[in-house]
């Protein structure tokens, strides 16, 4: 595992399906952003990496929201605590989707989680 982050990089660790990154106001807060449907989803661009949604510090000091968008930290606007509210519920919502999806959908999840342990083993 890292022990040390260096500002301004995302650190992606494909086979543990996570990705991390220093807080892009400075602050030193290591923020984790599990790469899942329900969670982010990284995308590689020619320009660097985009992670969607936007990453909301909000249980850091310094309530940061930003979007990491072609290797660029993009600020959002502030958010007012009933906007981070209404942020919440339609995450929830997302979620419930896709674990409704999840049931239809058996097959492929299995085949991703057999994949994915076989690179924990070193057989793939
Ligand atoms: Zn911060």
């Amino acid at each position: 595992m890292l022990t040390e982050l260096a500002p301004g990089i995302l650190y992606v660790a494909e086979e543990f399906g996570a990705a991390a990154h220093l807080c892009a106001c400075g602050c030193g807060a290591i923020v984790r952003t599990p790469l899942d449907p329900t969670e982010w989803s990284l995308e590689e661009t020619a320009k660097g990496p985009s992670l969607s949604p936007s990453i909301g510090n909000w249980q850091e000091a310094c309530q940061s929201h930003y979007w990491i968008e072609g290797g660029e930290v993009i600020w959002a606007p502030e958010w007012s605590s009933r906007q981070i509210a209404a942020g919440r519920r339609s995450e929830q919502e997302r979620r419930v989707r896709y674990y409704n999806d999840i049931d239809r959908k058996q097959p492929t999840i299995l085949r991703r989680l057999w994949d994915r342990f076989k690179s924990a083993l070193g057989m793939s």
